[in-house]
């Protein structure tokens, strides 16, 4: 358990949500999922600290549980953060309802100022048309935050029910919002304020998932190395395997306090302040080791830990996505270079 054995970094209702969370167990698809961790009590609004224990423990059972629980945080987060629609943010918290978070677009990913989404009055409402691609849990939503363009200005709006199209990641539930004329509730005139302090708030939380991948594939490993025998002894008394076993171990407390710093200085900062760079680096050291360390994993495992059924191989395919989303390893360390360096 973090809060125990991390106890400078936590208070005690983040041991007592640990607790909660680590006897979480839920079934079906994302729906399903949404439903029970509502019903739990888990998708509550809480700090940083909160959600990075929530998601160790979601992600080292279920990452499909994790991904529910993160895109409602995401859906949420710029909804609280502007004030709006409260009824929308209750239902979701209380996972009656599905949201999605819609910035990436084909031509717009690690880029966002080329998001070319527009949206157009209609009355005194909105309509919104373009694509969002890569879009978490789009084809299960009931509602989407969506960033788009009005007049040179990329602004917030909530579309209920999107038009959706699925895509196929392993593991994920993802998909399309296909926006055509699409009615459209407007959130905020300025998006990109929103969308950023919800992406700080939410980084370090990957790290944390990350983590309880990590964990998952060491306590795979241990068990196998115990189990399988080669060279008439288990595989954990050959010095390698031993020695690979370690350095799993250093690299998962390193990605575990380079986590829990970041969460830790996302909830101890100032109204306003920023934390890009420490956000950075807590979800790139995190997931980069993640990587390795289930790498290492899969090795360990031989044969067995590249078959289809192994939990090694789930997670290796399952951590891949990390380093990608909520800000690409190189692009986080541009984010880094430029806190120390200044602008280039
Ligand atoms: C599983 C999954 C779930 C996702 N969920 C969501 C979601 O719910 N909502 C949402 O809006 N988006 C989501 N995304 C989209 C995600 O945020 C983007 O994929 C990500 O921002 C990268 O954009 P891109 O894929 O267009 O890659 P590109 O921007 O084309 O970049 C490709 C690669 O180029 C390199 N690169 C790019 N820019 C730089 C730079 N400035 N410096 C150095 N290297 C650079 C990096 O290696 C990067 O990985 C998801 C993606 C995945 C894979």
């Amino acid at each position: 358990m973090l809060t125990q054995s991390h106890p400078w970094c936590f208070q005690p209702e983040h041991a007592a949500l640990e607790t909660l969370a680590a006897g979480f167990r839920a079934e079906g698809g994302i729906r399903e999922r949404v439903a029970a961790l509502g019903a739990a009590g888990l998708l509550q609004p809480r700090d940083t600290r909160s959600l990075a224990v929530v998601r160790r423990h979601l992600a080292y059972h279920a990452p499909l549980t994790d991904l529910a629980f993160v895109i409602q945080e995401l859906g949420c987060t710029p909804l609280e953060r502007a004030g709006a629609l409260p009824e929308v943010v209750a239902e979701a918290r209380a996972g009656r309802r599905v949201l999605a978070f819609g910035l990436t677009e084909p031509n717009a990913g690690s880029d966002v100022r080329g998001i070319e989404t527009r949206a157009e009055r209609d009355g005194a409402g909105w309509r919104l048309t373009g694509t969002k691609h890569f879009i978490s849990n789009a084809p299960d939503c009931d509602g989407a935050v969506v960033f788009a363009v009005h007049e040179g200005t990329v602004g917030c709006w909530f579309v209920e029910a999107p038009p959706t199209s699925a895509q196929s990641v392993a593991a994920h539930s993802i998909g399309r919002l296909e926006l055509d004329g699409t009615p459209a509730v407007r959130v905020a005139e300025r998006g990109f304020g929103l969308a950023f302090a919800t992406l700080e708030r939410c980084r370090p939380s990957v790290g944390a998932a990350a983590v309880g991948l990590a964990a998952r594939a060491l306590d795979e490993t241990v068990r196998h190395v115990h189990a399988r025998h080669q060279f008439g002894a288990p595989l954990a008394a050959l010095p390698v395997v031993r020695l690979r076993v370690a350095e799993m171990a250093v690299e998962l407390e390193l990605a575990t306090l380079a986590t829990l710093h970041a969460c830790w200085k996302r909830d101890a900062a100032a109204p306003g302040e920023r934390t890009a760079a420490s956000s950075a680096v807590g979800k790139l050291a995190a997931t980069e080791a993640a990587q390795r360390i289930i790498d290492a994993a899969v090795q360990l495992h031989g044969g067995a830990g590249v078959e289809e059924e192994s939990v090694v191989q789930q997670l290796y395919r399952a951590v891949r996505p990390l380093r990608i989303y909520e800000g690409a390893t190189d692009v986080l360390y541009t984010v880094i270079a430029e806190a120390i360096l200044g602008p280039a």
